[in-house]
């Protein structure tokens, strides 16, 4: 078995999301539909919430909605018309990909490091480490 399916295996045993974090919700997407484009306008507020770079979130969000992406001061323009209820599901899975720490539930994970296609986070609650596919 090579590294890819080890990551894979550990990836599908892991547990999902308790719904006993009661005391953390996602953030919802503030977004809206101008012309041809899509407006978020709580970029800032999100990538805080995740304590990621808006940077990280926009690489993301590029290549789940195959979209580009420009930021232009605290405003997300994605060049493609985008449902409020996809951006919000692509938001929710990032934070359960990547953000919410699969042992202790707690959205206090950071990334440790960036290195060949895969990422390494650390959750600083309890200090259970994940290296997942970078996206
Ligand atoms: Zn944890």
């Amino acid at each position: 078995m090579n590294y890819d399916e080890l990551l894979d295996r550990a990836f599908t045993k892991l547990p999902t999301l308790s719904k006993e974090n009661v005391d953390f919700r996602i953030p919802v997407i503030d977004s809206i539909i101008q012309g041809n484009k899509t407006v978020v306008r709580n970029i800032t507020q999100i990538a805080d919430v995740a304590r990621r770079s808006k940077a990280e979130i926009i690489k993301y969000l590029t290549k789940e909605l195959a979209a580009p992406i420009g930021i232009d001061d605290q405003i997300l323009v994605i060049n493609a018309k985008v449902a409020q209820n996809i951006l919000n599901a692509k938001i929710t899975k990032y934070f359960e990909t990547y953000v919410i720490c699969k042992e202790c539930h707690k959205p206090d994970t950071r990334v440790e490091g960036i290195e060949r296609g895969y990422i390494t986070t650390v959750c600083e609650a309890c200090g259970a480490r994940y290296t997942l596919k970078n996206y």
